[in-house]
């Protein structure tokens, strides 16, 4: 979502003169636009901040603007604490950014927007043409969420859930396609709870969806991130009768044990998270998983994390995000006493080998076989284009021509750990673009 918001706010700054530079150090207007997933958030901003007053210290000061998840969970106390900062920003109110620059420049004044108004962000945003070019782009249409799970940040720093309408959403992805996108990935902190009502109808996920697989110059449709609970009986629908929807879920589950979701607040137990895939899997059988998984939380036994040892055995769960549980200030389960470092490594560890293995063995499964790639852009100094299988599975070939914006049949011939390489079956190009 940061992408988005990053791409937004680059738009947002055009008219008042702005543009991105290629060479930071000559830059006259920084923003630090932060993530508060990851751990030790803030030390890393202070970190960025350090690194960017060296690099000036002989020359004029840039101003500085600290944006995103960080800014709104720190607030004043960022201003308070770096000098070097000009503003904080929360993730709802970038939509000020010119005002607030503009307010800067002038009066040299420090300022601190970090309200909620997500409904003026989105009203302020669908003025301004969402000038993103690449091939696959992200659109956001939900924000916030209100799971309250015990370790996590986001409803403190996102807010409470907001769906756009549905009409904004369809102008914006028209947009992009008029710029060349091929492929649309919806976000929203809980994408799959949109809900967009007007004074006749409610507007789901699934609907949204249906939209967008009738435009037809977009290729593919994705989604993420998707919470179980609000899987609803349409957008499993969706899966089977719209052909855009690409055949790959990302369904976060973060443990195995139900004793161990419950002390989350994650409100589902693991048969009813079995029993979704399995309802995906009835109306769409080449459908494939990924999820994200938390080590160590606090109260996980040896026999929890066997429970999400055996879950990722039977679901065979591809291209997984996993961690050692770490707290985050504020949140309930900071409360709690956390499972021994070392422990909750070593359980890492196995875990991470299993995904390893199972992964390498999913992509032995490719090899000599021909899939369908949409290729995104060039690689760096190569005759090599990078693109995606449907599965999201990243693709390397070697072409003279130009393959950017374009979907091509590919022979599998190796794999590594990250990428799957190989050749364009000749008699099968099809170039689309
Ligand atoms: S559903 Fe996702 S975003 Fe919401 S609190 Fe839980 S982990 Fe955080």
């Amino acid at each position: 979502m940061n992408e988005y918001d990053s791409n937004r706010i680059l738009d947002l700054v055009k008219p008042i003169g702005y543009t991105a530079t290629n060479n930071p150090s000559e830059a006259d207007c920084y923003v630090l636009n932060t993530c508060h997933i990851r751990e030790k958030a803030t030390d890393k901003v202070y970190h960025d901040i350090g690194r960017l007053k060296k690099e000036f210290r002989n020359k004029k000061k840039p101003m500085l603007l600290v944006t995103g998840c960080v800014a709104q969970a720190e607030n004043e106390e960022m201003l308070n604490r770096e000098k070097y900062i000009d503003g904080i920003i929360g993730p709802q109110s970038y939509h000020q950014i010119a005002g607030i620059i503009k307010k800067i420049e002038n009066n040299k004044n420090k300022i601190n927007s970090t309200e909620f108004e997500v409904i003026d962000k989105f009203d302020s945003l669908n003025l301004v043409k969402n000038s993103n070019t690449k091939i696959s782009s992200f659109l956001t249409i939900q924000e916030g969420c209100d799971k309250f799970c015990h370790f996590c940040v986001v409803p403190y720093t996102r807010g409470p859930e907001h769906s756009r309408s549905l009409n904004e959403i369809i102008i914006e992805a028209e947009q992009l396609i008029d710029n060349g996108c091929k492929e649309i990935t919806l976000l929203g902190q809980n994408v799959n709870a949109y809900e967009y009502k007007t004074k006749e109808q409610t507007f789901r996920l699934a609907d949204l969806i249906i939209k967008l697989n009738n435009l037809e110059k977009l290729k593919r449709i994705r989604y993420t991130t998707s919470h179980p609970n609000d899987v609803t009986k349409d957008l499993i629908e969706a899966h089977a009768s719209c052909e855009k929807l690409m055949p790959i879920l990302h369904l976060p589950v973060q443990s195995g044990s139900s004793k161990i979701l419950d002390v989350m607040n994650r409100k589902h137990n693991i048969l009813e998270y079995h029993q979704i895939i399995e309802n995906f899997k009835k109306a769409k059988p080449n459908i494939k998983f990924s999820s994200d998984f938390i080590i160590g939380y606090p109260g996980e036994t040896e026999d929890d994390f066997n429970q999400t040892l055996k879950l990722i055995e039977k679901v065979k769960f591809i291209n997984s995000y996993s961690f050692v549980y770490s707290s985050r200030p504020g949140t309930p389960a900071s409360k709690l006493d956390n499972v021994d470092t070392n422990v909750a490594k070593k359980r890492l560890v196995k875990l991470q080998a299993i995904l390893e293995k199972n992964n390498s063995k999913y992509k032995e499964g490719f090899l000599d076989k021909s899939i369908e790639v949409l290729f995104e852009n060039k690689l760096k100094n190569q005759n090599k284009y990078f693109g995606r299988d449907k599965y999201l599975n990243s693709v390397i070939v070697q072409s003279e021509k130009n393959l950017t914006g374009k979907i091509l049949d590919i022979k599998i011939d190796n794999f590594n750990h990250n990428s799957l390489f190989g050749t364009i079956i000749p008699e099968k190009i099809s170039f689309e673009a």
